[in-house]
C-alpha cells in the first residue's frame, strides 16, 4: 500500500468511526508564542485541552504535517524525521480510552492486516509518590482485544505525558510498537531509544485526566480529554515491510536520486548523509511553502540550516552546481498528493532555496579549502576545536566536515565533541543552542 493510500485509508476509517474531520494547519506555529512549529497533531487543539476555548466537537480526527527540530540529531537512523505526518484522533470532555485503543488496534490488525503477534504495547505502571495508580483499565482493554500478557509491558515516565509547560493537563498514555524481529519477547521493554527491535508506531492515547500545578501538585481534572497519534511514515514502513522510513515508496525515490547525484554508497556515513538530505528536502518544502525565507531567527533560521546542510552534502561530493531544484520538484510532487498547496508554491520555494545556496557557496568553499589545508598541514588529522572553528567562520556543518575528513582518509582526534562544544558555547554566549 502506497503512503498516500495509507493516509486516505486512515481518513476513511476514522470518518466512519463517527469523529469529525479537522483540516491540517500550516507547519509554522504562527499563533503559538511557545512554539516555532507544529510539533504534534495535538498543537491545533491545545486551546481546547487547556480550557481556553470550547471544542466544537467532542471527538475529532486529522492528518497533520509536523516539524520536530528536537529530533534532528536522530535524523538518518531508521525512524526519525524532522518532517513527518501525524494521523491523530482527539476527544474533549471525555477520555474515550476504549474507543481510541480499539480503533487503533483494528485499523492496524484488520484494515492494514499487520500480524497481531508482531505488535506489543506499553502501559503506564503508576507512580506511588504522585499517587497515580497503574493504568489497569488500558490493560483490560488490550487483553479483551486478544493481546497476550507477554505483549503488554509496563513503563514509567515514558508513558506519562506532559504537562507541556510548567503546569497544565497531563496523564498516562499507552503506545503500540512494531516488533521488527519477531520471536520470543523480552521480560522488560528496552527503554533505550536507539533500540532497533521495537519501533513506536502509535501513541494510542494520552489520557489527560490530571492537572499539574506549577508547585508540582497533581489533581484530577473536571474536563478530561484524549490525544492520540500515529506516524504515517513509520506505519508505511511496517505495511510496506521495509527496514526504515527512508525505504518507503516516496522517500526511496528521493533517496535514489540523492545517491545517484552524489554517488553515495548504500551503507555507513553515506547512507545517513543521503537520508538526511531526503528528510531536509521534505522539511524545506513544507516550511518554505508557508512563505518563510531563510534568516537568522526562529523558523527562518531552521530553514537556512536545513538548506545549507542539504546543499553541503552535494558540495562535499563535488556537486557545487546542484541547486536542489530537482529534488524539491520530486518532494513537492509527492507531498502535494496530500497537501496540494505545496505545488502552488514550488516555483517560489525553488527561487528561495537557490538564493540561499548562492549566498552560502562562497563561505562553504572557503570552509572546505581551510579544511583541506588543515588536513595537509596536520597529517590528515583535525580536532573538534578545528571543526567548531570552521563552522563558526564559514558555516561548514560538522557532520559534513567529518565526512570530508574521512573521505580523504583522515580522522578527527582529541577531546569529546560535547565537552569542546559546551566550552565553546560558554565562551560565545550569543549561541542559543542552535542547530549545527
Ligand atoms: P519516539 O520516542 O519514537 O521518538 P515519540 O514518543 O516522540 O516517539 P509521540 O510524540 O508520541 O512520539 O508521537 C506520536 C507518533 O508520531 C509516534 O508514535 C510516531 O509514530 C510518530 N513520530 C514521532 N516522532 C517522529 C519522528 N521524529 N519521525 C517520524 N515519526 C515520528
Ligand atoms: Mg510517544
Amino acid at each position: 500500500m502506497l503512503i498516500t493510500d495509507l493516509h486516505n485509508k486512515f481518513l476513511e476509517c476514522y470518518e466512519r468511526s463517527g469523529r469529525k474531520f479537522i483540516k491540517p494547519v500550516p507547519v509554522v506555529a504562527n499563533d503559538d508564542p511557545d512554539l516555532m512549529f507544529i510539533i504534534s497533531g495535538m498543537v491545533p487543539f491545545k486551546k481546547y485541552f487547556c480550557g481556553d476555548a470550547k471544542a466544537p466537537h467532542s471527538r475529532m480526527y486529522n492528518a497533520q504535517p509536523c516539524i520536530r527540530t528536537v529530533d534532528l540529531v536522530d535524523v538518518g537512523d531508521v525512524k526519525h524525521l524532522t518532517y513527518f505526518e501525524m494521523l491523530g484522533n482527539w476527544s474533549f470532555g471525555n477520555v474515550d480510552r476504549r474507543g481510541s485503543i480499539t480503533n487503533a488496534w483494528l485499523f492496524l490488525t484488520e484494515t492494514l492486516r499487520i500480524p497481531a503477534n508482531r505488535l506489543v504495547v506499553t502501559v503506564f505502571k503508576g507512580d506511588t509518590e504522585k499517587n497515580i495508580p497503574p493504568d489497569i483499565t488500558s490493560i483490560d482493554i488490550w487483553r479483551e482485544l486478544g493481546l497476550r500478557s507477554d505483549q503488554i509491558f509496563f513503563l514509567g515516565k515514558d508513558n506519562f505525558w506532559g504537562p507541556a509547560g510548567a503546569d497544565g493537563p497531563c496523564g498516562p498514555c499507552t503506545e503500540i510498537h512494531y516488533d521488527r524481529l519477531g520471536g520470543p519477547l523480552p521480560e522488560r521493554f528496552p527503554e533505550d531509544d536507539t533500540d532497533e527491535r521495537f519501533m513506536e508506531i502509535w501513541n494510542a492515547g494520552v489520557f489527560l485526566e490530571y492537572h499539574k500545578s506549577a508547585d508540582g501538585h497533581m489533581q484530577s481534572i473536571a474536563g478530561p480529554g484524549l490525544a492520540a497519534g500515529a506516524g504515517l511514515e513509520r506505519l508505511a514502513s511496517v505495511v510496506q515491510e521495509v527496514p526504515s522510513v527512508y525505504d518507503t515508496d516516496e522517500m526511496s525515490i528521493l533517496l535514489a536520486q540523492v545517491r545517484a547525484d552524489c554517488r553515495l554508497h548504500s551503507t555507513g556515513r553515506d547512507l545517513s548523509q543521503g537520508r538526511k538530505v531526503v528528510d531536509h528536502i521534505r522539511a524545506i518544502s513544507a516550511i518554505a511553502a508557508e512563505g518563510v525565507k531563510p534568516g537568522r531567527d526562529g523558523p527562518s533560521h531552521v530553514l537556512r540550516r536545513l538548506i545549507r546542510r542539504a546543499y553541503a552534502v552535494f558540495a562535499a561530493h563535488g556537486e557545487w552546481d546542484n541547486d536542489l531544484s530537482d529534488l524539491l520538484h520530486l518532494a513537492t510532487d509527492q507531498l502535494g498528493r496530500r497537501y496540494p498547496h505545496l505545488k502552488a508554491t514550488l516555483y517560489q520555494t525553488s527561487i528561495t532555496v537557490a538564493g540561499e545556496i548562492r549566498s552560502f557557496e562562497t563561505p562553504l568553499r572557503r570552509g572546505m579549502d581551510d579544511l583541506d589545508e588543515l588536513l595537509g598541514r596536520q597529517s590528515l588529522e583535525v580536532s573538534e576545536t578545528d571543526l567548531i572553528s570552521l563552522n563558526g567562520r564559514h558555516g561548514l556543518p560538522r557532520d559534513i566536515a567529518i565526512a570530508v575528513v574521512e573521505g580523504r582518509g583522515g580522522k578527527v582526534i582529541g577531546e569529546d565533541y560535547k565537552n569542546v562544544y559546551a566550552q565553546h558555547r560558554h565562551v560565545s554566549k550569543g549561541d542559543q543552542g542552535r542547530i549545527k
